[in-house]
């Protein structure tokens, strides 16, 4: 629920939210005819060419080899399925196959979000034919996104992983780190996954502990953004240095430090929400927001 003036202030389009696409259960018992498909290979879809690309196929029965279906969701009144197809099929018409990260200046935001909601759907297809707890093999629910285990009732929901990401203000800088992953100079927010019987605002304590050594107090909630690659769920806030010295520990972290908005490094680009959060503090912030 929203806090206010605070959260209000904090603008960021989740691009991979799939709202777009809502799911209506007890889910269709056959796809019905007039369904869209998308075409899933790997982690990957298929594209018909065009300008722009298209996502959506609507002839099912002209493809061979579906490895495997699953429903997406409704829209105006239409149901979205995804198929799983083999590495070698052949698929009629005039397709191609991008390179994922190819996909944001091909698609539209809306249809970028199906595609990879598509991806995450069938892989989790794929990776729960059998039962964790019995070996068994497991059937789609249709009453929820979830698989259910014939022999012995065992229920199975896609992964989603909760990751915190976090602001840090002290007086007018910021702190911003390295990891030996980003190109030469680019610096972002620290982040990282929330452990098992943890508080996200635990889980934000002890990230910045770990990766800086310094403590944050006033930890505030800003927003929220599913990033599929491949499961998370990224969860944005804002906090105040409370104290310590920066100490990295040059794994996670090989450099970090504090900075005013004269002297920014490269910073992550737009549509992220770590940019959203920078770009929050510059704009609206200021001084003792919040508080
Ligand atoms: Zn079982």
């Amino acid at each position: 629920m929203a806090t206010g003036n605070f959260q209000d202030s904090f603008l960021h389009t989740a691009v991979f939210s799939s709202a777009f696409l809502e799911p209506v259960y007890p889910e269709p018992a056959e796809p019905p005819e007039d369904a869209k498909w998308v075409i899933v290979r790997k982690n990957g879809v298929y594209l018909h060419s065009g300008e722009p690309p298209v996502l959506v196929y609507t002839h099912k029965e002209n493809l061979p080899d579906v490895l495997h279906s699953q429903y997406l969701g409704h829209r105006e009144g239409v149901a979205w399925y995804a198929m799983e197809v083999a590495a070698d099929t052949v698929i009629p018409g005039s397709v191609f196959y991008p390179d994922t990260r190819d996909l944001y200046s091909l698609l539209p935001d809306n249809e970028l979000a199906v595609a990879a909601l598509a991806v995450r759907i069938i892989a989790f297809d794929r990776t729960t034919r059998f039962c964790g707890q019995c070996g068994s093999e497991m059937r789609q629910s249709g009453e929820e996104r979830a698989k259910v285990c014939a022999a012995c009732g065992q229920v199975t929901y896609p992964r989603i992983s909760p990751a915190i990401i976090v602001l840090i203000q002290k007086d007018d800088h910021i702190l911003l780190a390295r990891s030996p992953r980003f190109p030469p100079g680019f610096h972002s927010v620290i982040a990282g996954f929330v452990a098992p019987g943890e508080t996200l605002e635990e889980a934000v304590q002890r990230e910045v502990r770990e990766e800086v050594g310094i403590e944050v107090t006033n930890i505030r909630y800003l927003g929220s953004e599913p990033w599929p690659f491949p499961d998370s769920l990224m969860i944005g806030f804002a906090a105040d240095y409370a104290g310590g010295e920066i100490v990295i520990d040059n794994n996670e972290i090989v450099a970090a430090g504090w900075f005013d908005r004269a002297h920014l490094p490269d910073i992550p680009r737009k549509m992220s929400i770590a940019r959203a959060l920078i770009d929050w503090w510059l704009a609206e912030g200021r001084g003792d927001s919040g508080r």
